[in-house]
């Protein structure tokens, strides 16, 4: 069973196939934190996590080695910090542990490295340093820019016109530039800021720097997959590029810096890009208050992950609903054909739908016929074949990050401990009923259950109890 990627670069699906399958190199671009991030800065973690899991599966566990860096040098870092009157340590830890929490929520395996720009200064000035010795870059009043001019290629991966390449360079126009496209490796800090010590004076690093430095450090060059949203093609991803490969070699010769680009398309609200500045966000630490994590990420997947996607209450709704009738499939099966298991094991359809470029519709639609086979294995009360259904159910749903709950524990979440302590009291209460056989009592308390908008299904072993959908 082949993978095959979509690759910015080529600007075409191409069969995957890593340098070195023992060890499979992914590294993709990570928050600045400065807030809680929403969850448009969700949909690259949820994807690549995605391909993380795939790629572990196909080649083994230890074998995927995943980078994600976080940004935690940055003028709105500085800005937060000096409002609070605190250190920027203070500011960035405190969003960085949200960010993991919320994360791990939408059902995200942390990636194996996690490098940060304040503990990556030392390779981050070496590697500027060699681009200034190799000619590669130059250094004017405090500033360190690259050259452009020494990369022949530039431009190549967003495959934008001169200029173009020129106009996007014009936002920082500076007059030691030597071409109006060069871009800051190094500058000074403002007073007050803070500022790491280098050969160029006192001062930070510029944004694209850090990742091409985190990339050779974590995991050398070259990697096999480089990931990100797609606003991140131009300026940012083209200049990684640039310099990640003249720091290697002068003029990049010879030197590959990411077998496949990835990048996701945007999640949008109110048919603009979700985006701070525009002020149209939902924050994923909100949303969790109200939706579990998993409808959040079935929502971010619903779509497939290069177009466009509309967030809106509907779509994290549905998500919801489709989730909920995947976990009723598996709770009646677990009530009514046994908790005998099989090995739990990944259906072919949906590692034929995720192969192909991650197409995770396709995926979703064929989670829902291993649904339906697992439910006509329970009509028929056949429980070796519900036993074989529900693994690859389970098996398939697990890969992509969901059903990653017992289906109780699901059903459940809508009701606080008032509830569930109510709940088990008149489940009890029933019990004593029927067992002794007072039959006008038990059925009372059942209509009392109904009526707090519970389900309740007798089972071999049991009674249990879940909150019925909304209607
Ligand atoms: P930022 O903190 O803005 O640099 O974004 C972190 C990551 O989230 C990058 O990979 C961005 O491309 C991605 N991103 C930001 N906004 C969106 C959005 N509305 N939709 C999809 N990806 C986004
Ligand atoms: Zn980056």
């Amino acid at each position: 069973m082949s993978l095959a990627l979509y690759d910015t670069m080529a600007r075409e699906k191409r069969p995957f196939a890593p340098t070195d399958p023992a060890r499979v190199t992914m590294y993709v671009c990570g928050p600045t934190v400065y807030n809680f991030a929403h969850i448009g800065n969700f949909r690259p973690v949820v994807v690549f996590d995605l391909l993380f899991r795939v790629l572990r599966e196909l080649y083994g566990r230890d074998a995927v080695v995943y980078a994600a860096n976080v940004t935690d040098v940055d003028d709105k870092i500085n800005k937060k910090a000096a409002e609070e009157g605190v250190p920027i340590a203070t500011v960035t830890d405190r969003y960085l542990e949200a960010y993991n929490a919320d994360a791990r929520a939408l059902g995200a395996l942390r990636p194996t490295f996690q490098p940060r720009v304040t503990e990556t200064m030392d390779e981050i000035i070496a590697m500027i340093g060699r681009l200034v010795d190799n000619g590669s870059a130059y250094a004017a009043e405090g500033h360190v820019l690259f050259s452009t001019a020494s990369f022949p290629q530039y431009g190549q991966l967003s495959g934008k016109p001169m200029d173009d390449l020129i106009a996007g360079a014009r936002v920082d126009v500076a007059p030691y530039k030597q071409d109006p496209r060069d871009f800051v490796l190094w500058k000074p800090s403002k007073p007050g800021e803070p500022e790491w010590e280098s050969p160029w004076g006192a001062g930070r690093p510029g944004w694209h720097i850090e990742c091409s430095a985190m990339i050779e450090a974590a995991l050398g060059l070259p990697i096999d997959i480089h990931g990100g949203g797609i606003d991140l093609v131009f300026p940012h991803h083209e200049n990684e590029l640039a310099q990640g490969v003249c720091a290697a070699h002068p003029g990049g010769h010879g030197q590959t810096y990411a077998r496949y680009w990835m990048h996701n398309g945007f999640l949008n609200m109110a048919d603009e890009k979700m985006s701070k500045s525009l002020g149209n966000v939902a924050l994923a630490h909100d949303l969790l208050k109200t939706y579990p994590g998993e409808a959040l990420r079935w929502a971010l997947l619903s779509g497939h992950y290069r177009q466009p996607l509309e967030w809106t209450d509907t779509l994290i709704e549905q998500a919801k609903t489709n989730l909920d009738r995947l976990y009723r499939t598996l709770d009646d099966s677990l009530r009514e054909a046994g908790d005998e298991v099989d090995e739990p094991a990944i259906a072919p359809e949906v590692a034929r739908a995720l192969h192909d470029d991650l197409n995770t519709p396709a995926a979703m639609a064929a989670l829902f016929q291993l649904s339906d086979e697992l439910r006509a294995a329970i009509t028929k009360k056949d429980k070796a074949a519900a036993a074989r259904a529900r693994a690859r159910l389970l098996g398939s749903a697990n890969l992509m990050g969901f059903l990653a709950e017992a289906p109780q524990a699901w059903f459940q979440a809508g009701a606080d401990d008032d509830l569930k302590s109510k709940v088990e009291d008149l489940i009890a209460a029933r019990q004593t009923a029927r067992a002794e056989k007072n039959w006008p009592e038990a059925d009372r308390i059942r209509a009392e259950l109904a009526a707090l908008n519970v389900e309740v299904m007798d089972g071999p072993s049991g009674a249990t109890w879940r909150v019925k959908e909304q209607a």
